[in-house]
């Protein structure tokens, strides 16, 4: 198997494509739409068929490109079944399987960055891994005061759900601020400062006061998102 790191400079989002073998299938994670025209270049230069689109909550940041990649390929498009998002092909519940021949992944309802977030993890022997979205960043996690969000249910999702997964799973979220692509759970649990040796109650406490300001394109975002990226569809 495969992994490409795509990113968007302009929200700073990571997207992954999961390609199985060179004219195999295709899983892209978090796709965004400004940059459908490089997806579709990418999966043709490998030769590959992408078969599942999966965004791993409703983005306020960025525009969805599953509509459009859906229109253009074919492909299935998924979301946890919390979704808004009724256009979405399949709506996956806790613990239900994606799967790309040669790739299968896990999904795992970890809602508190927002009440329908979805973490997915790779089972894989070599190198396991785990895309999380805004649940858990690298030394972060995602702001919990909107879309459903709740400190508490994002404590809970990363200690009681994602810290179960083994140490060596490395992990790869939705973004990342300063450049770094990738963490393992293990440094994680070392080190992420809003989490190790902290409690529930101080966790809350800091996701409740960190006052940022409000996501620029959360208006136009949200409602596009929960019409697959194409709201003039509606
Ligand atoms: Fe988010």
């Amino acid at each position: 198997m495969m992994l490409k790191q795509l990113f968007d400079r302009v929200s700073s989002t990571y997207t992954y494509l999961l390609v199985s073998r060179p004219g195999g299938e295709a899983i892209i994670i978090d796709p965004v739409k400004e940059h459908l025209a490089q997806y579709l270049r990418l999966i043709e230069e490998l030769n590959v068929k992408l078969v599942h689109a999966i965004d791993t909550h409703t983005h306020a940041d960025h525009i969805t490109a599953l509509g459009d990649l859906r229109d253009a390929v074919h492909c299935t498009t998924l979301m946890g079944e919390q979704t808004q998002a009724h256009c979405v092909s399949q709506r996956l519940s806790d613990g239900e399987r994606v799967r790309a021949d040669g790739i299968a992944l896990r999904a795992i309802y970890t809602p508190g960055h927002t009440d329908e977030s979805f973490s997915f993890v790779l089972d894989a022997d070599t190198s396991p891994a785990v895309f999380t979205g805004d649940a858990l960043l690298i030394r972060g996690s995602g702001r919990t005061d909107f879309q459903g969000g709740d400190a508490r249910r994002s404590w809970d999702s990363i200690v009681n759900r994602l810290f179960r997964l083994p140490d060596a799973t490395i992990v790869y979220p939705a973004h990342d601020y300063r450049g770094v692509c990738s963490s393992s759970i293990g440094e994680e649990k070392r080190w992420n400062p809003r989490i190790a040796w902290r409690t529930e109650e101080e966790y809350a406490r800091i996701m409740n006061s960190l006052a940022l300001p409000y996501p620029q394109m959360m208006d136009v975002a949200v409602p596009a998102n929960t019409a697959c990226g194409q709201p003039d569809r509606l």
